[in-house]
């Protein structure tokens, strides 16, 4: 049996953060909030006569995101008509950009899940704009919102470089994470700011062909994506096995369902009857203007990550987690900066505060609304280090503070559970412990470790949880030595 090798493409298309649409000076707005058809304008509502003015903080953010991306910035830009009809498209063409896009011959390096990275080359990102958005009522009516009509838009586009569905879910999520930190996308993808479309196919392992691709329209959410790029390699492979071999087309996917559409063999370029756009000047960026913006540029995540490692000490992988989300990195950062020392509060981060935001099926990027602010966490973890309390209660503090909010020093005196050091104290409960249990006093003496542990266990019950571990073990010990002479 031949092995298959994908081959992936990715197009991302990303909603731009601006204040207005691409162009017009309509506000863009948030289309799970506001009413239909109430930020719209005869420019976005395509009506006879009107001319488009270009948004140019649009083009700003498009520039950021070619840069931090390597691309090359040509000098010239032109946008172009590209010809269709559609309901939700009420001039009968998109503002696009064809033969002379914004950015060209940039690259992203994704990190693998072996550990290794690997370079995935970016043919082009262009701006566009979106158009409206169909609700179709199930009863034969579709209704028309025209508010995302006109929203700038940059396409992405990726050369088919990508080798798994695992790939493409790690440029995804690397790639929505750089849009984060150039401030152009926050991310949402519940409300559709960014969706993508994958170009598939198959060919056999190590060959280079290039064999007939479908192209799978409006994933919404990466995991979406993932699961729909795995139905279609699977789908390809059978057919190339079974001799029936794949055709050109054009694929929906049905998330609830789980299931491959098949809409339409694909349209090819000259099917749309790109012309350019006769009212819009051309758009000359200077390698000045390239050079101001790219001086501009925030550190990105590749980059924070390494900082994390050289200068913090940290693995490759916890840095990767922290710094993937931008908020999460900037709380990370803001309790080092109250005092917490990298490895605990890595630790703390990723094992417990994750843990409770993922019960409460919160995303990471919400860690700026939790109760625990990164003051309380770097408090929590100094009383921890200096042995005020221990770790388990330093658990059980920071549940407290994930449901409350709080001062952690206050919650431990309030609730006394301060860590109990008292030798004294330590003494009369390992006393008290080994005298309720001589049978397991007897198995150790008699040469059996495992009750150690349980009796280290009742002693821990007996100051409820709260003992410096090291002084309740050598306490033990002694204790356990004095019977055995
Ligand atoms: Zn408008």
């Amino acid at each position: 049996m031949t092995l298959y090798e994908p081959v992936i493409g990715l197009e991302v298309h990303a909603e731009m953060l601006t204040r207005s649409k691409m162009f017009c000076s309509c506000a863009v707005v948030d289309n799970t909030e506001a009413p239909p058809n109430t930020a719209t304008c005869p420019v976005c509502l395509g009506m006879p006569g009107v001319l488009p003015t270009l948004n140019a903080e649009a083009v700003e953010m498009g520039l950021r995101v070619g840069l931090a991306l390597g691309c090359t910035i040509p000098p010239f830009n032109q946008f172009a008509r590209k010809n269709y009809f559609y309901p939700d498209l009420p001039r009968g063409y998109q503002i696009s950009q064809y033969e002379y896009p914004l950015a060209i011959n940039g690259f992203l390096d994704i990190d693998l899940p072996d550990g290794g990275t690997r370079r995935i080359r970016v043919r082009r990102a262009h701006l566009e704009e979106d158009t409206g958005k169909l609700t179709h009522t199930g009863d034969g009516a579709s209704l028309v919102d025209l508010n995302r009509a006109g929203v700038p838009l940059l396409e992405i586009v990726s050369e088919p470089d990508l080798r798994s569905a695992e790939e493409a879910e790690a440029y995804a999520r690397q790639l929505r994470s750089i849009l984060q930190y150039l401030g152009v996308n926050h991310g949402d993808m519940s409300r559709g700011v960014l969706r993508f479309e994958a170009n598939v196919s198959v060919r056999p392992a190590g060959s280079d062909e290039l064999r007939t691709r479908t192209e799978i329209k409006n994933l919404n959410s990466i995991r979406g994506m993932v699961r729909a790029i795995q139905k279609e390699v699977e789908r390809q492979i059978h057919l190339w096995e079974s001799g029936q071999g794949v055709r050109q087309a054009t694929l929906g996917w049905d998330d609830d369902r789980g299931q491959l559409i098949i809409q339409r063999t694909k349209e090819s370029a000259s099917d749309y009857r790109y012309f350019p756009e006769p009212d819009l000047p051309l758009l000359q960026i200077s390698p000045e203007h390239v050079a101001e913006v790219r001086q501009g540029l925030p550190e990105l995540p590749a980059a924070r990550r390494d900082r994390f490692c050289r200068d913090l000490g940290l693995n490759r992988a916890d840095a990767a987690i922290l710094t993937a989300e931008q908020a999460v990195a900037d709380y990370y950062e803001a309790a080092l900066a109250a005092g917490g020392a990298p490895q605990p509060v890595a630790n703390f981060l990723i094992g417990e505060i994750f843990r409770l935001m993922n019960a409460d099926a919160l995303g990471r990027d919400a860690i700026g609304t939790i109760k625990v602010t990164p003051e309380a966490l770097a408090e929590l973890l100094r009383l921890a280090q200096e042995g005020a309390i221990n770790l388990n209660t330093a658990k059980r503090v920071l549940d407290i503070l994930y449901a409350e909010g709080g001062d952690p020093a206050r919650i431990v005196a309030e609730r006394g559970l301060a860590q109990v050091t008292d030798e004294d104290a330590i003494r009369a409960a390992v006393d008290s412990v080994l005298a309720e249990n001589p049978a397991e006093v007897e198995a150790y003496l008699a040469g059996s470790e495992k009750v150690a542990k349980f009796l280290m266990g009742q002693v821990m019950r007996a100051l409820r949880g709260k003992g410096q571990p090291q002084a309740v073990q050598e306490a033990l010990d002694e204790a356990l030595a004095a019977r055995r002479s």
